[in-house]
């Protein structure tokens, strides 16, 4: 990976596996610059796993998606980002093990609300609501 401030080589100075997520952490450095970040690896779903819509239209999988709607339904949480990550981390990891290549969108939406209630019974509900339609 190349420096995202001025293209330059990187070095990873620290990786850990993630015991829980099939993911990856790594800190960079830029060898010309000295800047730090953060990195952290995914499986890319996109490529593996498909969507089956309730319109039985087939879409690639967006870890992206599930986590925006996500954040959505924890907006009234103050670590709501962080929070969001992690409890897609979980449902992915939940889906995962269904070992299916093509996931309905209706296991997506009811993992989502069991993995919600769990965390916290108003962002449960308010996933449901912004959902209500394709439930
Ligand atoms: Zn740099």
């Amino acid at each position: 990976m190349v420096c995202p401030f001025d293209g330059s080589d990187t070095r990873v100075y620290n990786s850990r596996p993630s015991k829980k997520y099939p993911e990856v952490w790594r800190r960079r450095e830029c060898k010309q610059c000295g800047s730090v970040w953060t990195t952290r690896e995914y499986i890319d779903l996109s490529t593996s796993h498909r969507v089956l819509t309730r319109h039985k239209r087939l879409q690639a999988f967006s870890r992206d998606k599930l986590l925006l709607s996500i954040i959505e339904a924890l907006k009234h949480r103050e670590q709501a980002l962080q929070e969001a990550i992690e409890l897609t981390d979980t449902i992915i990891k939940n889906l995962l093990r269904l070992s299916e290549a093509t996931i309905p969108s209706y296991a997506i939406k009811s993992e989502t609300i069991i993995v919600l209630e769990r965390f916290d019974t108003t962002a449960a509900r308010v996933y449901e609501s912004l959902h209500a339609s394709s439930l």
